[in-house]
Formats: structure tokens, C-alpha cells, sequence
């Protein structure tokens, strides 16, 4: 069977036309595997973001919110096992110059000496062991006593916080803290647009519960999140679990699995979320190398213990490609010879929700667009466009997913009707503006 197609360039060109992500200081020729968010890309993640709050947060008495700072105390990162273990094997090509990550190579190729990308026989240097932290120093003395990380992941500033937290809070085991905030990588192969950068977003939740409890929250975690994923859109057929064997667990975990995507075209079946049972290996270390008890009380049956933590941890930028790899279509369009672009997005993480247009640029009514546009805006993000024709207005707004186009034509001026067309049925009703607010909102739900 064939896969799904490759539109990751289409897209890539799509994002930049249309301001949703641009490479970063492209001016100065980019800087590697970084990215920034244009004005539709910051509100598309900001949307899904906010989804994921929602879910995590807002609506669970048991979760709650933290936001941590990127610089940590750099014994945290020894605590963690970063220093001496966060590290990716390195080869390479003295010909070519091109870099690998010698776990991702073909073992065969490695073995004989080829290189995957020239291939050279001989070439390739032996794999040499590369710490992905970006380091950087805190005040004015550059010595390595100085020496602070930019965090390769939220999870720490969770783990130290977790009896600050659960004592000003009063929560009890079990109880979760979540977070959404920037990590950095320095990624020996980074690439696949925002896939794998140097900088990025996590969304991540740990879950702090009782030893013997563990396996059965990390079940109701991995079904809950993989819903998560189908509820913000994603197509059921491109999600699957991914199981870590024991070779592959971290040195932290006692189970993982990943959620993976299929991405289409080479790139295939990749991780999005992962899913770990981390046991009670953070907080204990931290506890060993602070010297600071890090303890629940369980007051009903008087005990103490290190909790365990269920982690699930998702990129904000892996998951935006998701979204957009899942929404993107191209279809023909009945009776006109011209195609559509189309990002069918899940209505609630659209960038803009409507798009609001005068037929003509006369006869009062661009005036009565710009007062429903005053009116739709305190409720959602809206669109005001009045150049080109109507059918070209319309492909804009497709290709950049906005569910619903409102068009004030000659008759909306006498009987205060206009008409509203839907993204994906290309239905188009006739509504009278006193309703128009209430319409849209009830549509908009989902
Ligand atoms: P990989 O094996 O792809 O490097 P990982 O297993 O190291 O990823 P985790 O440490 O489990 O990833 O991170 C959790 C999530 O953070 C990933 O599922 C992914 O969505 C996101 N993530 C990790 N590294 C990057 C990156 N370099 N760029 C974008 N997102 C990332």
C-alpha cells in the first residue's frame, strides 16, 4: 500500500508565502534549524498550545500549572544525568564533511566503513561521544565555575519544584505539575523544517504517584494522551503507539512508549510524544545531590516515600508540523478549472476563524464589513480582505485553513443578510447580521 504523500516542501513554501514560519534571520543566510513563528504560525501554536492547557490543566482538579525558568542550578543537570550521559555518538565524513548520528545509521554502513552520504569507503571517523547541551556562563566571569545550560528539557524544573508545589497547592499523591516552555538541543542532525531544531517547545506533565500504582497511571496516561491527539484533529490511521524494548528505554525509565505520526514521503512513522515511567529516579536524585528530602508525607496512612512519575512529553512544534502535514490538502474544486489548497484544521486551532469581505469596494460596503468585523472581533480572530476577486479571497483563506467566509454583496446593504461559506462543504448560507455572531460561534465549536 502506498503511504502517505510527501508534502513537507509544499508546506515549507506554503508557511513562508503565507506567514506562518519563517527560517531565522534569513537575511543573514538562517541560522541552522531554528525557526520563527510568523503572525498565523504564532496564533496556530498558540491555539494548540492552548488546547493542551486545557486538557492538562484547566479542566483537572489534579494537574496544575508551573513555569519554570530555562536557567537552572547546574547541578541539576549533573543530578539528572545530562552532564555525563546526554550525549548522541558522532561520525564524521572526512570526505564529505557531512555528520551522522551513528545509533540512526545503517549498521552495515557503519560496520564497513561507508559513508551514507558520499559513498566513500574509509572515510568515516570512529563515533565520538557528543553532549547536546548548549552551554553558556552567568555573570561577568567567562570560568568554568560559571558555566550555566540552556535546559534540554522542561522536566527538571518540574521535579525541583515538586514540593513547592504540592505543599502551597495542598495536593495529594497522586497529582500532576505541567508545563509548556523552551528547550534547546544542540542536535547533531537536526532538519525536517521544525521536526528536529536547536530550539523548540515543550509541553510536557509529570505525575507524581504512589510506587505500585505506577503501571496502571501509565496505562490511563498513554490511552488519554493518544485521545488528545485524536481530538485535536489528527488522523487516527497516522497515529500508532511505539513500544521501547529494554535496549532502548533511557536510563531513567522503567516504561516508555512514544506516540508516533506518519508523516508521509520518507520521513515516515515518527515520534511526536513520548510516554515514560520514570519511577522514582528523578526525585531521588535530586535529593541525593541537593541533600534536600524530597518526600511525601501520606498523612491518612502515615507514611513517607520518593513518589514515582509518570511523564508525558510532547513537542508544541513536532506536534504544529503534525497538524499541518494532517490538514493539508489539494483538491479540484466542481466547475472551476483552477484546484484549491486547503488546510482543513480543526476549527478551534485555526489561525483566523473568519474572513470577512465586500463584494465591491462601493455602495456602503466595505463600511458595513468593517462594522461586523468590529462587532465578530471581540469574539474571535477575523480577516478583513477586499482586494482581488471574490474566488481569489476565497483560495487565500483556504490554504491557510480559516473555517468560514462572510461576503457583504448588493443585497446585504438593503435586507442586513450577508452570505457564509464554509471551508470544507463550500455551502454557502444566508445570514442576517443581528445572528452572524451566534452562528459563527456555534460552528466554531470543535
Ligand atoms: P528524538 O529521539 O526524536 O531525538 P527524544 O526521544 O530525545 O526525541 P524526548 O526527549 O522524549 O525526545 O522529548 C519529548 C518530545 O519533545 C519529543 O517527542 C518531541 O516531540 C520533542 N522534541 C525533542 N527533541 C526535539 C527537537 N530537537 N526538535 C523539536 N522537538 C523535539
Amino acid at each position: 500500500m502506498a503511504g502517505y504523500p510527501d508534502v513537507m516542501d509544499k508546506l515549507v513554501s506554503l508557511c513562508k508565502r503565507r506567514g506562518f514560519i519563517f527560517q531565522s534571520s534569513e537575511i543573514y543566510g538562517g541560522t541552522g534549524s531554528v525557526w520563527d513563528y510568523g503572525p498565523l504560525g504564532v496564533e496556530l501554536k498558540k491555539n494548540i498550545k492552548d488546547f493542551w492547557w486545557n486538557a492538562m490543566v484547566r479542566s483537572r482538579d489534579d494537574i496544575e500549572g508551573l513555569d519554570a525558568a530555562i536557567l537552572m542550578h547546574p547541578r541539576t543537570w549533573e543530578a539528572s544525568g545530562h552532564v555525563a550521559g546526554f550525549t548522541d555518538p558522532l561520525v564524521d565524513c572526512k570526505q564529505c564533511k557531512a555528520r551522522f548520528r551513528a545509533d540512526k545509521m545503517d549498521p552495515k554502513k557503519l560496520e564497513a566503513n561507508v559513508c551514507p552520504n558520499c559513498g566513500n569507503k574509509g572515510t568515516l571517523t570512529e563515533p565520538r561521544l557528543f553532549n547536546l547541551m548548549f552551554k553558556t556562563h552567568m555573570g561577568a566571569l567567562e570560568e568554568s565555575s560559571s558555566i550555566v545550560y540552556l535546559r534540554p528539557e522542561t522536566a527538571q524544573g518540574i521535579f525541583v519544584n515538586f514540593l513547592n508545589v504540592q505543599q502551597s497547592m495542598r495536593q495529594k499523591v497522586p497529582f500532576g505539575i505541567a508545563q509548556i516552555g523552551k528547550a534547546f538541543r544542540n542536535e547533531i542532525t537536526p532538519g525536517n523544517f521544525i521536526f528536529r531544531t536547536r530550539e523548540f517547545e515543550q509541553m510536557e506533565m509529570q505525575f507524581f504517584v504512589e510506587p505500585g500504582t505506577d503501571m496502571e497511571w501509565f496505562d490511563q496516561w498513554k490511552a488519554k494522551r493518544m485521545q488528545w491527539h485524536f481530538d485535536l484533529g489528527l488522523s487516527p490511521d497516522r497515529l500508532k503507539f511505539h513500544q521501547h524494548d529494554a535496549g532502548e528505554l533511557a536510563h531513567y525509565a522503567r516504561a516508555a512508549f512514544d506516540v508516533t505520526f506518519d508523516f508521509g514521503g520518507t520521513l515516515g512513522d515518527q515520534e511526536i510524544e513520548g510516554i515514560h515511567n520514570r519511577g522514582d529516579f528523578d526525585l531521588s536524585q535530586h535529593q541525593q545531590y541537593s541533600g534536600k528530602k524530597l518526600e511525601y508525607f501520606d498523612q491518612p496512612n502515615n507514611k513517607r516515600y520518593v513518589p514515582y512519575v509518570i511523564e508525558t512529553s510532547v513537542g508544541a512544534d513536532r506536534v504544529t508540523l503534525a497538524t499541518l502535514v494532517n490538514a493539508y490538502r489539494e483538491e479540484t474544486v466542481e466547475g472551476e478549472s483552477e484546484g484549491r489548497v486547503v488546510l482543513g484544521l480543526k476549527h478551534s486551532i485555526a489561525p483566523i476563524k473568519a474572513a470577512i469581505f465586500p463584494l465591491t469596494k462601493k455602495d456602503g460596503q466595505p463600511e458595513m464589513a468593517n462594522r461586523i468585523v468590529d462587532d465578530l472581533r471581540s469574539a474571535f480572530a477575523v480577516d478583513y480582505d477586499e482586494t482581488g476577486s471574490i474566488g481569489k479571497r476565497y483560495r487565500r483563506q483556504d490554504e491557510v485553513g480559516t473555517p468560514f467566509c462572510v461576503t457583504i454583496d448588493g443585497q446585504s446593504t438593503s435586507d442586513q443578510t450577508v452570505t457564509v461559506r464554509d471551508r470544507d462543504t463550500l455551502v454557502q448560507d444566508r445570514v442576517d447580521v443581528s445572528q452572524l455572531k451566534g452562528y459563527l460561534a456555534a460552528k466554531l465549536v470543535g
